[in-house]
């Protein structure tokens, strides 16, 4: 489970995420929608501490993120703690970032064999299992650079995968991605929501929405709107910037 409570996140005199409270329970979806700058890409950065909350705080699992607690005080942990907590949260970028140097194979085992010291013949079997599953197992020797946008994004998937993650986020993932490669992408981001991943998903995928999310939340200014099942929030929305939103996007 994925608790973010009372979350406050400024960039100089920008205060971009105004008290956020989002719950994701253990094998469910939550997307998140929002218009541009209202803060969904620092929400879930700061989900996994790449930007530290200003306020308030983020639990994985009971787990505090980024902080250890000593009676009302909170400390920071140390940059290897951190990197520890991170490898339980997956995250999926817009633009993919593969180690452009590093074949298919080499970028799904490198955070297990390197980061998490797992015997390289155990990693590289899983590899091959999540490559499977997200349909680039013939691509396994390929370099990035060789690949469409559409399987490097596959590839991506596999990699947050590869450390057996409690909750993975995406970060409009397929928004980078040419039209006719978007459906490879949700299909695969659809069997990881039927098959029980914990996932929070940023997208304006609209439709993945309505068939993969358990919950949709809609983002403005900072603050969660308005949050409830897809058909509440997508199809009789209570909140007119959510209506003035769907209007847009669909
Ligand atoms: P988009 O849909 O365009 O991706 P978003 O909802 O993901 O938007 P954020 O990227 O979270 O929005 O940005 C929210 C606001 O915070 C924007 O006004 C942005 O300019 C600002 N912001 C984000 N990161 C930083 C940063 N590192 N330094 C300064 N301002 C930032
Ligand atoms: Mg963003």
């Amino acid at each position: 489970m994925v608790e973010v409570r009372g979350v406050h996140k400024s960039f100089g005199a920008v205060h971009v995420l105004r008290g956020v409270d989002l719950t994701v329970r253990t094998g469910e979806a939550t997307v998140v929608l929002g218009p541009s700058g209202s803060g969904k890409s620092t929400l879930l950065r700061c989900v996994n501490h790449l930007e530290r909350a200003d306020r308030g705080h983020v639990s994985v699992d009971g787990e505090l993120i980024g902080y250890r607690r000593r009676g009302d005080v909170l400390y920071e942990l140390k940059e290897k703690q951190i990197l520890r907590q991170r490898g339980a949260i997956g995250f999926v970028f817009q633009n993919f970032n593969l180690f452009p140097h590093l074949t298919v194979l080499e970028n799904i085992v490198e955070a297990p064999v390197h980061a998490r010291h797992r015997p390289r013949a155990g990693a590289e079997r899983e590899a091959r299992e999540l490559a499977e599953r997200v349909g680039i197992a013939d691509k396994l020797g390929a370099y990035p650079r060789q690949l469409s946008g559409g399987q490097q994004q596959r590839v991506a998937i596999a990699r947050a995968l590869a450390l057996d993650p409690k909750v993975v986020l995406f970060d409009e993932p397929t928004s980078a991605l040419d039209p006719e490669l978007v459906g490879e992408v949700l299909d695969v981001m659809r069997d990881l929501a039927r098959r029980g991943t914990t996932m929070i998903v940023v997208t304006h995928e609209i439709g993945f929405a309505r068939e993969a999310a358990d919950t949709v939340v809609f983002m403005d200014e900072g603050r969660i709107v308005e949050s409830g099942t897809p058909e509440q929030v997508l199809d009789r929305p209570a909140h007119e910037r959510t209506r003035a939103f769907l209007a847009k996007v669909r």
